[in-house]
């Protein structure tokens, strides 16, 4: 019955990080750093558990389908903007693509770079554009303006996953102001780098700025993302989601979240001393981070055979060789506990 299926899935999909349960039964670790994923490793806020328990006991009813707690928490946080929310920022994604893509419309993305807007775009058949990026993984404008002609949505993100590097908002504000479509600005990052996106939202309306309460608010587990978007485009947004998609629990916790600033500004000097550290110490080079993350070049050896190795050892890494664009000499180490840290540094500089 395969024949059934839509070519778009016939192969592919997304990549997943290798099971540290697996990684631990098979070679008899004791424990495993999960430096794979740029998740927080730090628990969620007790604000975030605290909502998310009291939400519990209310899941008999349907969440609201505006997810009001959550915009209105969105807007006491970071300003007066038109939020939606989905399952995830891949469902914000999701979501976007519905609204915007006919079958044959280009979409385009500025590479290498996180696999998931390809896969969406081509979910709904669109014609898929890679943009090359430079060498040192910035963003050339004009290049990147040249690939966009005529694309319905143009994808950029900064901090970029898996390179790690971020674009200025001045290169940010010329590239929406010349796209015909709609630029996605994906910011899942943001928190980690020293620039702030949310000055363009006036100017632009065109501009979409995507968030995720994954990475810096430690909520991977409940899937919770939204975006900053144009006025015009809020209720075709909510036409196109899939009804009552996040959850009460997922979204009274990421409410929560917003209100601990201490939680938030630990996690983020957290990251800071120990990306400087894994940085000056890892004995590859590195593409300077802005994010929780940190790229390094394995050469001469495989980002394959590094990850690997590395995996022996009971540390599980990204090997970047699946990332369209990039040379097989990648690998991509999330910040991690402090011994996670120190465990990776101490293992891929005695390989
Ligand atoms: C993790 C990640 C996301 C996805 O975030 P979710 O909210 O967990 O779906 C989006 N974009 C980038 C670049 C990411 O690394």
């Amino acid at each position: 019955m395969e024949h059934l299926v839509r070519s778009c899935f016939k192969t592919g999909g997304y990549v997943y990080a290798r099971s540290a349960s697996d990684l631990a039964a098979r070679y008899g670790l004791p424990r495993v750093a999960r430096l794979a994923s740029n998740e927080n490793p730090k628990p969620p806020s007790p604000a975030a558990i605290a909502r998310g328990v009291l939400a519990l006991s209310e899941v008999n009813r349907y969440p609201d389908e505006t997810t009001r707690g959550l915009v209105e928490a969105l807007r006491a946080t970071h300003g007066d903007y038109h939020f939606v929310t989905g399952v995830g920022m891949d469902g914000v994604i999701e979501t976007l693509m519905r609204v915007l893509v006919d079958p044959g419309d280009l979409v385009v993305v500025s590479s290498p770079t996180f696999s998931f807007y390809r896969l969406a775009a081509l979910a709904q058949s669109a014609d898929v554009r890679l943009s090359p990026r430079k060498e040192d993984f910035s963003v050339d404008p004009v290049s990147f303006l040249r690939d966009a002609r005529g694309a319905k949505c143009a994808f950029l993100c900064s901090p970029n996953n898996p390179t790690g590097n971020a674009t200025p908002p001045d290169v940010i504000d010329e590239i929406a102001g010349a796209v015909e479509g709609v630029l996605f600005l994906d910011n899942a990052y943001v928190e980690f780098s020293p620039y702030d996106y949310l000055p363009l939202l006036k100017k632009h309306d065109n501009l979409v700025i995507g968030r995720t309460f994954s990475k810096a608010y430690s909520l991977a587990g409940l899937r919770v993302g939204y975006a900053m978007v144009p006025e015009w485009l809020e209720p075709f947004f909510s036409r196109a989601a899939t009804p009552h998609s996040l959850n009460r629990v997922s979204s009274a916790a990421a409410a929560g979240a917003l209100t601990d600033t201490a939680h938030l500004q630990e996690t983020v000097s957290h990251n800071h001393k120990w990306r400087q550290y894994i940085m000056d110490t890892c004995r590859y080079p590195h593409i300077a981070s802005d994010a929780n993350f940190v790229l390094f070049d394995v050469s001469p050896r495989t980002g394959d055979e590094v990850t690997g190795l590395l995996a022996e050892r009971g540390i599980i890494v990204r090997s970047c060789t699946s990332f369209t664009g990039m040379d097989n000499h990648y690998i991509r180490v999330s910040i991690g506990d402090a011994w996670e840290n120190e465990l990776f540094v101490r293992e891929i500089n005695a390989l």
